[in-house]
């Protein structure tokens, strides 16, 4: 079953308390900018890959694009 993202609005990222610069996050699964975003699991999905992928999938993409972000951290020299 495909993944049901909806468009996020600016008035629902202000309230999730995301500044203007955070507007485009980028695709779980391709890493390209999107602006929707499966609200259940807090996550930006594209519609394509909302439609390639399941619920069941976004928890595998999350580590995985939460590992690549703390290896690129570390190598540009911040800690986290
Ligand atoms: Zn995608």
């Amino acid at each position: 079953m495909a993944i049901p993202v909806q468009r996020e609005s600016v008035h629902e990222l202000k309230r999730w308390g995301i500044g203007l610069e955070k507007l485009i996050e980028v695709c779980v699964f391709c890493d390209q900018p999107t602006r929707f975003w499966n609200t259940k699991s807090n996550t930006p999905v594209c519609p394509d890959c909302g439609l390639d992928h399941t619920v069941a999938d976004i928890g595998p993409a999350r580590a995985a694009a939460c590992a690549k972000k703390s290896r690129n951290a570390r190598s540009a020299g911040v800690s986290v």
